[in-house]
């Protein structure tokens, strides 16, 4: 077998969940919006239900219908997207949550599902999802009447404990929503870190659960070990892979390994990044391909079956902070190809 094998420790990411909890003090909800971030929602989900999320969020209708069926009837699933147009049934029959974010959409669930349970989400300056200060004015007391089970908003920088932006915020989401006896949202795994005003009734972390930054104590998630196919020497001089990128500056032993930019390891990633057999580094050389990546192993006294580039010593923010990218988009980008297995 020559695909790579992807390892997800699903009893980290319950203890990365209650470490989170641990911090917070409140409901702490889980994010398992793209697919778990590539890692599967529904064997993510059904362990942090194990360990007691009884609130999960995702991105849009059909991942809650999925969800839903994963995790039967007792969680409560909530969706960023709100109620979009063709939702209705999706939204019936899956007993999903959507997080209302303008007018229209306000409209068109008291008009599809009069009664049934709905969030907000306000927008306090990201301008990305949610309704501003203006219109939530505006509707405020036509949807309070309505009963929604939740208030939420975003933050833009809360990866950044010290920007002036997350107290902005905070500071906006206090004046739409004082004097409310509705449970109010406003962090994810960055605004949990931020500390206890950050908190309010409860907190919804994805990349953390993850084993992403910015939660610095989380107990790693992913492991990628990929094969070597073929291993070759080649002289001083002699070039390797497309566009002749690397010339051997003295011989050298190159594994040639099986995974490339098909399998989400970006292109750009190219020299920055290593493997590593056991804890020793091996650096990658030439371009990456879309299949294929070479590596120079000259250090190596023995040939390996598979090196590692996801792991103990190179966790998924290194190869993002490789690349140009963040740890979100490494993982959610992880390839189809891989042979994943789940440790529990
Ligand atoms: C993705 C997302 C989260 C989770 O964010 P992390 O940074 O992964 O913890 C929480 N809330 C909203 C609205 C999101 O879009």
């Amino acid at each position: 077998m020559s695909t790579a094998t992807l390892t997800i420790d699903l009893a980290a990411i319950a203890s990365n969940w209650r470490a989170l909890a641990q911090i917070a003090q409140v409901e702490t909800a889980a994010v398992v919006k793209a697919d778990a971030y590539g890692l599967d929602a529904a064997r993510v989900a059904k362990q942090l239900a194990q360990a007691g999320a009884r609130q999960f969020f995702v991105a849009v209708a059909e991942e809650g219908v999925a969800l839903r069926r994963a995790l039967g009837s007792g969680p409560v699933i909530s969706v960023f997207s709100g109620h979009m147009a063709g939702d209705a049934q999706a939204i019936r029959s899956a007993n999903l949550v959507p997080l209302i974010n303008s007018l229209d959409q306000m409209l068109r669930h008291v008009e599809a599902l009069p009664g049934h349970p709905f969030g907000i989400q306000l927008d306090t300056g990201m301008n990305r999802l949610g309704m501003e200060p203006a219109e939530w004015a505006a509707l405020r007391e036509i949807a309070l009447a309505q009963n929604p089970t939740l208030i939420m908003s975003h933050l833009a920088c809360a990866d950044e404990a010290g920007h002036p932006m997350n107290e902005q915020q905070r500071a906006v989401f206090e004046d739409m929503t004082e004097g409310l006896d509705v449970p109010r949202s406003l962090s994810a795994t960055g605004g949990t870190l931020l500390g206890e005003a950050y908190h309010y009734d409860m907190v919804r972390p994805g990349i953390g659960l993850y084993g992403g930054l910015p939660f610095e104590q989380a107990r790693p998630v992913v492991t990628l070990d990929i094969p070597v196919i073929q291993i070759r020497r080649v002289a001083a001089g002699e070039t390797v892979g497309y566009a002749n990128a690397w010339t051997a500056k003295a011989p050298t032993t190159i594994a040639t390994i099986s995974a490339g930019y098909a399998d989400g390891l970006i292109r750009a990633m190219g020299a920055q990044a290593k493997l590593f057999a056991d804890d020793i580094p091996v650096p990658i050389v030439g371009r990456v391909s879309m299949d294929l990546i070479s590596v120079d192993i000259t250090v190596l006294q023995e040939p390996r079956e598979s090196l590692q580039l996801i792991g103990a010593h190179q966790s998924v923010d290194d190869v993002a902070d490789c690349t140009g990218t963040i740890g979100y988009e490494i993982l959610t980008s992880l390839g189809a190809r891989y042979k994943r297995v789940w440790t529990v």
